[in-house]
């Protein structure tokens, strides 16, 4: 099936099979691959066929698809891998450590002691500060 790619884009590749990749699940709408720079044994990306950049691009019925099959994925993953926990990690930008300009979520399943952190510092807003960005984003 013909989707709609960029031609300089490497996860369009991969979806559409022209570069070869480990691949765990396909459907119509995703692939979803093994990671070469795994975080943890069973890192995978979920690919969507269609390009697009990143969130902000998403079509709807892709947005709401991918949730379904990421919940798929993590129990697969959690039975086959017997990880102990799992992220879901979806970046948005350069800022955000996107590299990959398609939209990915990764899978990442998590082993007690594995070493690894997917962690931000937690900063101390006061009320007043918390009721303005509210106010923002509202
Ligand atoms: P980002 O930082 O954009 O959220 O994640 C990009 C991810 O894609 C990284 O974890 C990186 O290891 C992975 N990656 C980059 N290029 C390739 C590739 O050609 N094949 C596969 N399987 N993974 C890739
Ligand atoms: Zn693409």
């Amino acid at each position: 099936m013909e989707y709609m790619k960029k031609e300089d884009c490497i996860f369009c590749k991969i979806a559409n099979g022209e570069i070869p990749s480990r691949t765990l699940y396909e459907d119509q709408l995703f692939r979803v691959i093994l990671d070469l720079g795994p975080a943890t044994k069973g890192h995978a990306l979920i690919l969507p066929k269609d390009h697009a950049a990143d969130l902000y691009e998403l079509p709807d019925e892709t947005a709401s698809a991918v949730l379904v099959l990421a919940k798929k994925m993590a129990l697969g993953m959690r039975e086959k891998l017997h990880c102990d926990g799992l992220n879901l990690v979806q970046n948005n930008g350069e800022v955000a450590g996107q590299t990959v300009r398609h939209f990915h979520v990764h899978l990442i399943p998590r082993y007690v002691g594995d070493g690894q952190k997917i962690n931000w510092t937690p900063t101390s807003p006061t009320s007043e500060e918390l009721d303005a960005v509210k106010e923002q984003i509202i």
